[in-house]
């Protein structure tokens, strides 16, 4: 294991840490990631130019690395389709590891998503227990879901390799009737999509159409605000997680062995119990003979809102090079 070297890329930060027991301590490095988020405005020929560079850097000669990367990606080639947070609307395939492999030969590349990662660790350590299958969504400056079957210890995944690629997907409509007539762009260029309301970015434009108080300093205040119960704030909350509330209903319906998803996530952690119990709440609203079953006592089993640092993409992309999980097309 001290040869294996982590590294976390994400929207707002880039981590490197070199072995399970440095990960958490201050050996972390952690430097602003390379991303259209950071550097508005900045080509995405020139953002992927800058993201090779820091993983050469980051991986000493002859090392392994597991890299977890905030984005829709082919773990089996390393192929990366595209992440709103760190190229916006780009479309195209990346091929990542293969750059990587052709710069610096003498380490072993390995590109795993964040998800993937978070997922690792989450079940790892927090719920896998037992559990026949387990799913972790993460809500922060994008949406994604990933789940795997324990039973198996595998992630099944599409021919492009993907899973889970939630937050581009429509979202119910919104019911605010300030926010009815807005229009609710999405990082990845789309309008109305899961992501236009239940991101972070999403959530900090549905403040400035409800004209919160703390609508320019997103999302500082807003748990005042919820803590307050300021009608803006709790009609703001019930519509971000609206879209959520909807797709893991969807997925319990149709996916009834997953017996623990987390939810994590900057959104989610920050708001915590706030988040926590409006998605309790939404979950089991009973609109069908269908939903009979989702019950508070059942979800409060099943759901369970991770706390900052439970599921660490670091750590997972560790685990993951270890082969706590496998990817299966
Ligand atoms: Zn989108």
């Amino acid at each position: 294991m001290s040869r294996v070297v982590a590294v976390d890329v994400g929207g707002t930060w880039f981590r490197v840490g070199s072995s399970c027991k440095d990960i958490g301590a201050s050996t972390v490095q952690r430097v602003r990631s390379p991303s259209l988020l950071n550097n508005p405005g900045e080509s995405v020929e020139s953002l992927m130019a800058t993201l090779l560079s820091m993983l050469d850097t980051a991986a000493p000669l002859g090392a392994e690395v597991s890299i977890s990367l905030g984005a829709a990606l082919d773990e089996s080639t390393g192929t990366v389709y595209g992440s709103a947070p760190l190229w916006g609307d780009y479309t195209g395939a990346f091929p990542l590891r293969e750059e990587l492999r052709r710069r610096r030969p003498d380490v072993s590349w390995q590109v795993f998503n964040d998800l993937t990662c978070g997922l690792a660790d989450f079940s790892a350590r927090a719920g896998g227990q037992g559990a026949r299958r387990i799913g972790y969504l993460t809500v922060s400056s994008g949406i994604a879901y990933r789940s795997a079957d324990l039973t198996r210890r595998e992630i099944e995944v599409d021919a492009s390799g993907l899973q889970g690629e939630i937050g581009h997907t429509t979202a119910p409509p919104v019911q605010d009737p300030l926010l009815a007539g807005t229009p609710l762009p999405c990082d990845c260029g789309g309008h109305g999509h899961v992501a236009s309301c239940a991101s972070g970015p999403g959530m900090a434009r549905m403040a400035r159409a409800l004209d919160l108080p703390c609508a320019e300093r997103f999302p500082d205040g807003f748990t005042d605000e919820l803590r307050e119960r300021r009608h803006g704030a709790r009609s703001l909350l019930r519509e971000a997680v609206r879209p959520v509330a909807h797709v893991l209903r969807t997925i319990w319906q149709i996916s009834p062995h997953t017996d623990v998803i987390g939810v994590g996530g900057g959104v989610a952690e920050n708001l915590g119990t706030f988040y926590e119990q409006e998605l309790t709440r939404q979950i089991c609203e009973q609109r069908s003979y269908a939903d009979r079953w989702l019950t508070p006592e059942l979800i409060s089993r099943r759901l369970r809102i991770a706390r900052p640092g439970e599921a660490d993409c670091l750590r997972g992309a560790l685990l993951m090079a270890e082969g706590y999980l496998s990817v299966t097309k």
